[in-house]
C-alpha cells in the first residue's frame, strides 16, 4: 500500500511547499500559519496529478486520505458535509507551483444537494441566497467536471431572465432560481444521461478529477508555453471550507494589491463587489468597485484588510495580490501571491523596497527581470487604448512604432531620412534593407521567424520589428496588402507593436518610456554588483553617444564596413574595388582618407577616457559593388544610348564581379585575408584611426582606439598584419610627436581560432568572441539562410532547444570560447577578452559570459541597461551558497 503522505491541512504547511502544494495551498497555510483568518480546508498535492492523469481514476488511498481531512475539517467548524441541519460547503480549487492565473477550474459551494440547499435556507435564514448558490454551483460543476458547454447554461439564464423581465443575476426570484436548477439537472440528464450528482463525497471526488484533468487542458496548456512555464509536474487541488461574500449588503468579495501594479505606487488599491462570490468580480457581469471607496462603505473591515496586506507584504518581502471575501463582515482572506506587476512597476517596487529596508540592493537586481527591462526601454502602445488590430505574428523587437506603409526600403530610407514617419513592409529583408530598417519606425514582414534577418537587424538597431505574418497577403506589384480583409494601401498609416507582435491599423497612441530616476537607480545598484565591464557595439558618433547614456564603458565593436556604406562614399569604395593595381585603388584611398579620419575623430571623441575596438574591413569586397542584374540593365540602356565610354565601364565592373563572386561569400575572400591580399585598404584605415587619434590627443582628451582584425584563424594570419599594423601607427605618431599605446587584437570567430588560441594570443593584446560568425562557422550554418529554411523547423521539433543565434550555445560554441580563453591566457595571462556578438546583450549568455571569465560583454546601445542587469544576476546566482 502506498504511505506516502498527498493530502495536508491548512495548519500542516508553509510558503516553502510550493511545489507540493501548488502556490494557492502553500499560501493559504502560510496564512493560517501567521494567524491571518483563513477558512480552514486542505491540499493535495501536485504529486498526485500525474498519477491521477495516468490511471484517469483518484486511487483508493487518496480517497482515504481525502476522507480523514474531510472529517477533521468538519470537526474544525462544527458542521457536516451532506447534513441538511448543518451542512459542510466548500470550493475545490485548482493551484499549481506557479501561477497560472484563470487557467484552470476552480468550483465553489460544493456539498449542495437538494437537502443541503434546504438546510442553508433556514439556517442563514436566507433563502434566496442558498437557492442562488446551489444555481452557480450546478451550473459550474455540469461545466467544469461534467463537461457540458458553458453556453447551454447561459442561453437557460438568459431565458430565465427574460421569462421574469430582469436584466441581472442578482434580481433573479427565488421561484426563478428554483426552476433554473431545474432546468440545469434536465440539461445535465440529456447530456450525459445520468442524473446531477446528489452524493457530497462522489461530487468532490469528482470535482478533484476535473482539477488534476485542467492541468491538460488547451488553454492551459498554451499558456504554459507562452508563458514558458516548465518542468512542472502538475496542479494542486485544494479544498477549502466556504465563506459568503454574497449573504447580502454588509458581505462583499474582491482582490486587492499592496501597491498599484500598474505604476508601482504605493497605494493600496483593488476592486471589490457588494453581496457577491468569488468569480462575479472577474467575470465582468457587474462593474466592481474601486476599493477606495470601502473605506466609508466598511470602514471597520477595510481597516483590516489594509492591515493584513501590510503585513502579508511584509511578511513575503514581495507586493502582494490578494482575494478576500467578507461574510457578514467578518474578513476572510482566499488567496496571496507576489503580484503580477509592469514593468514600470517592477522597477519602482524593487527600488522602493530597498529605500523602505524591506530588500538588500541585491535582492532588488533580482526583482526585475532582463526582458521586463527590455520592454521598459522601448515606446509602447498604450495599453490601455482601443485599437483594431488587423493581424498578429511574431514580436521579433520590442516597442511600437507607427507610420505610413512603405514596400521599399529605398523609399523607406529616403522619406525616414526626411523625417516622416514610415513603417517598412517586406516579405523578407535582405542585407540591402538595412538602411530602410533603420530608417523606418518599425519594420514587417510577412515570411520568416524570430531569427530572419530583420529581426536581427531591427533587434540590434533597437527598432520595433513584427516578422512571419503570413496572414498578410502582400501586392508588392499594387503596393498594397490584405490583411483580415483590410486593405492596406502604400502610404496608408500602421502601427507595429513589437513587444505584442500585433499589426494595427492607424496610428495607436503611444505611452513613452523614459529612464526613470528609479531605473537609474536600480542599474547602478547593478554597478556596484556586476564583475563583467559593458560596452556598446557602435559604428556611428550618435551610437556611441546613445551607448554612453545608457551607460556603456566603451565600445566592443565598430563596424567600419558600415562608413563605406554611405551614399557619398560607395561609389568611392566600388572605385576602389573595381580597381586592378595599387596604382589604380591609391586615389579612391586617398579621399576615402579623409572621411574614415573624421569618423573615427567623432566616435574616438564620444567615448573619449574608454577604450573602442574598431573592425578594420571585414565583409567581402563584392558585397560593394551593385548587382548582376543591375548592371546588365544599365548596360542595355548604354548600349542603346550608344555610349561607348559606360559600356567600357560596366565591362570592367562586370570582369570585376565575375572575377570576385564566390560560391560561398561567408567563408570567402572577406576579414583579414582581404588584409592580406590587400594591405593598402588596411593601411588607410590604420592611418585614419591613427591620425584621428593624433587630432584629438592634441586637444587635451584621451582616446583609447584598439584595432582589431577580422576572422583570423591562424598565428600567421596576425603575424603578418600585425607589424602592418603597428608601423602605421608608429609612423603618423611619430610625424605627429605623439605616443599612444594601441591594442592590437583578433575577433575570434572560426574554430580553429578557438583551438589555436595560445598561438594566437602570443600576438594578440585582445580577444573579441565574434559570436555571430563563430555560431555560423561552428554549426555550419548560414545565420541568413538558416532562418528562411531549416531553422524555425529545428526549433520546433526542438533539435535545438533555443535559437543559436539568439543564446549561445553552452555546448557547441560555448566550449569553444572556453578553449579559447584558458588556452589564450596561457600564453598571454593579460589578454583582454570580450564578446561583440548579438548574444552579448543576452541574459543568459551573458551569464554564460561571467562565468567563462571574460572581462567584457558588448551589446547594442540599446541593450546596456539590460548587459548591465543581467551581469549583476550572473554575480549573485552563480556565487557559491553559503553553508
Ligand atoms: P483562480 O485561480 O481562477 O483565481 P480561485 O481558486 O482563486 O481561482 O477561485 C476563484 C474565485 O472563488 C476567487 O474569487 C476566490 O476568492 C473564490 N473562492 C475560492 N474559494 C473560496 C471559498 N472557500 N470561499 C469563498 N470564495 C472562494
Ligand atoms: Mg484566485
Ligand atoms: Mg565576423
Amino acid at each position: 500500500m502506498d504511505q506516502r503522505k498527498f493530502v495536508y491541512d491548512f495548519e500542516e504547511g508553509s510558503k516553502e511547499m510550493k511545489t507540493i502544494l501548488g502556490g494557492k495551498g502553500a499560501g493559504l497555510a502560510e496564512m493560517t500559519k501567521i494567524g491571518l483568518p483563513v477558512p480552514p480546508g486542505f491540499t493535495i498535492s501536485t504529486e498526485m496529478c500525474p498519477e491521477y492523469l495516468k490511471v484517469g481514476d483518484i486511487p483508493e488511498t487518496l480517497r482515504n486520505e481525502i476522507r480523514e481531512h474531510l472529517a477533521r475539517l468538519e470537526g474544525k467548524l462544527g458542521k457536516k458535509f451532506g447534513s441538511a441541519q448543518n451542512p459542510l460547503l466548500v470550493s475545490v480549487r485548482s493551484g499549481a507551483a506557479v501561477s497560472m492565473p484563470g487557467m484552470m477550474d476552480t468550483i465553489l459551494n460544493l456539498g449542495l444537494n437538494i437537502e443541503t440547499v434546504e438546510g442553508l435556507a433556514t439556517l442563514t435564514g436566507n433563502p434566496r441566497f442558498a437557492w442562488d448558490s446551489y444555481r452557480r454551483f450546478t451550473q459550474m460543476y455540469g461545466n467544469v467536471v461534467l463537461g457540458i458547454e458553458h453556453n447551454d447554461f447561459e442561453t437557460i439564464l438568459a431565458e430565465q431572465k427574460q421569462l421574469q423581465g430582469v436584466t441581472l443575476d442578482t434580481d433573479l426570484s427565488i421561484d426563478s432560481l428554483k426552476a433554473l436548477v431545474q432546468k440545469y439537472f434536465a440539461l445535465v440528464q440529456e447530456k450525459t444521461g445520468k442524473p446531477f450528482p446528489q452524493d457530497p463525497m462522489e461530487q468532490l471526488l469528482g470535482a478533484v478529477g476535473a482539477v488534476f484533468r485542467s492541468w491538460n487542458t488547451e488553454r492551459a496548456i498554451t499558456y504554459r508555453k507562452i508563458e514558458k512555464i516548465d518542468g512542472l509536474i502538475g496542479t494542486a487541488v485544494t479544498v477549502q471550507s466556504m465563506v459568503f461574500g454574497n449573504m447580502g449588503s454588509d458581505s462583499s468579495t474582491g482582490v486587492c494589491f499592496t501597491r498599484d501594479n500598474s505604476t508601482g505606487a504605493k497605494h493600496f488599491s483593488g476592486e471589490y463587489l457588494v453581496n457577491a462570490q468569488g468569480e462575479d468580480v472577474v467575470a465582468g457581469i457587474r462593474t466592481p468597485k474601486n476599493i477606495d471607496e470601502m473605506e466609508t462603505e466598511m470602514p471597520e473591515t477595510y481597516r483590516r484588510l489594509v492591515e493584513v496586506s501590510l503585513l502579508l507584504e511584509k511578511h513575503y518581502r514581495d507586493m502582494q495580490d490578494m482575494e478576500f471575501t467578507v461574510e457578514r463582515g467578518k474578513l476572510f482572506m482566499l488567496q496571496t501571491r507576489n503580484a503580477k506587476r509592469s514593468p514600470v512597476a517592477a522597477v519602482k517596487v524593487a527600488v522602493d523596497m530597498v529605500v523602505e529596508g524591506l530588500l538588500t540592493k541585491e535582492e532588488a537586481v533580482m526583482r526585475v527581470t532582463p526582458t521586463q527591462l527590455d520592454t521598459l526601454l522601448h515606446p509602447q502602445v498604450d495599453p490601455q487604448a482601443k485599437v483594431q488590430v488587423i493581424a498578429t505574428a511574431i514580436p521579433a523587437s520590442p516597442g511600437a512604432g507607427y507610420g505610413k506603409v512603405i514596400f521599399e526600403s529605398k523609399k523607406a530610407a529616403e522619406l525616414g531620412e526626411a523625417g516622416e514617419k514610415v513603417i517598412l513592409v517586406r516579405q523578407d529583408t535582405s542585407p540591402e534593407d538595412i538602411d530602410g530598417i533603420s530608417k523606418a519606425q518599425a519594420t514587417l514582414t510577412t515570411r520568416g521567424g524570430a531569427s530572419a534577418h530583420a529581426a536581427l537587424v531591427a533587434r540590434g538597431l533597437g527598432k520595433p520589428c513584427v516578422v512571419g505574418a503570413d496572414q498578410i497577403k502582400l501586392n508588392s506589384a499594387e503596393k498594397n496588402f490584405v490583411a483580415n480583409g483590410v486593405c492596406v494601401h502604400e502610404g496608408d498609416v500602421i502601427t507595429v507593436n513589437g513587444t505584442t507582435g500585433e499589426v494595427i491599423l492607424g496610428q495607436a497612441p503611444m505611452v513613452d518610456v523614459e529612464q526613470t530616476a528609479e531605473l537609474a537607480t536600480l542599474l547602478g545598484y547593478a554597478d556596484g554588483i556586476r564583475r563583467l565591464g559593458v560596452r556598446a557595439n557602435a559604428d556611428t558618433p550618435a551610437n556611441a553617444h546613445k551607448a554612453r547614456a545608457f551607460g556603456a564603458e566603451g565600445i566592443g565593436l565598430c563596424r567600419t564596413e558600415r562608413m563605406f556604406n554611405d551614399p557619398e562614399r560607395l561609389p568611392l569604395m566600388q572605385e576602389l574595388v573595381i580597381a586592378g593595381s595599387l596604382e589604380e585603388r591609391t586615389p579612391a584611398l586617398e579621399k576615402l582618407l579623409p572621411m574614415q579620419r573624421e569618423d573615427f575623430e567623432k566616435i574616438l571623441e564620444a567615448m573619449d577616457g574608454f577604450p573602442v575596438i574598431i573592425r578594420l574591413l571585414d565583409p567581402p569586397l563584392h558585397e560593394f559593388l551593385p548587382q548582376m542584374d543591375r548592371l546588365t540593365g544599365e548596360m542595355a540602356e548604354a548600349e542603346t544610348a550608344h555610349d561607348e565610354a559606360r559600356i567600357a565601364y560596366l565591362q570592367k565592373v562586370m570582369k570585376r564581379y565575375n572575377e570576385l563572386k564566390e560560391f560561398n561569400p561567408m567563408i570567402g575572400f572577406r576579414g583579414c585575408r582581404v588584409g592580406i591580399v590587400y594591405p593598402d585598404i588596411y593601411q588607410l584605415q590604420v592611418r585614419a584611426i591613427a591620425e584621428a587619434t593624433a587630432a584629438l590627443v592634441k586637444r587635451g582628451l584621451h582616446p583609447m582606439p584598439e584595432i582589431m582584425l577580422p576572422l583570423v584563424g591562424h598565428v600567421n594570419e596576425i603575424k603578418v598584419l600585425k607589424p602592418l599594423v603597428q608601423e602605421e601607427l608608429d609612423k603618423v605618431f611619430k610625424r605627429e610627436g605623439i605616443k599612444v599605446a594601441v591594442k592590437i587584437g583578433t575577433m575570434v570567430e572560426v574554430p580553429r581560432a578557438c583551438l589555436t588560441a595560445d598561438e594566437i594570443a602570443e600576438y594578440a593584446d585582445f580577444f573579441s568572441f565574434g559570436t555571430n560568425d563563430l555560431t555560423q562557422t561552428t554549426y555550419a550554418y548560414s545565420r541568413d539562410d538558416a532562418a528562411g529554411t531549416f531553422l524555425p523547423a529545428y526549433l520546433e521539433s526542438k533539435i535545438l532547444d533555443v535559437d543559436p543565434f539568439q543564446t549561445i550555445d553552452r555546448k557547441g560554441v560555448g566550449k569553444l570560447i572556453r578553449i579559447a580563453v584558458v588556452l589564450g591566457r596561457q600564453t598571454n595571462p593579460g589578454i583582454e577578452i570580450g564578446i561583440c556578438g548579438e548574444q552579448g546583450g543576452e541574459a543568459d549568455s551573458i551569464d554564460f559570459c561571467h562565468t567563462s571569465g571574460l572581462d567584457y560583454v558588448s551589446c547594442s546601445a540599446p541593450r546596456v541597461p539590460i548587459a548591465r542587469l543581467a551581469a549583476a544576476q550572473a554575480v549573485i546566482k552563480n556565487r557559491p551558497a553559503a553553508s
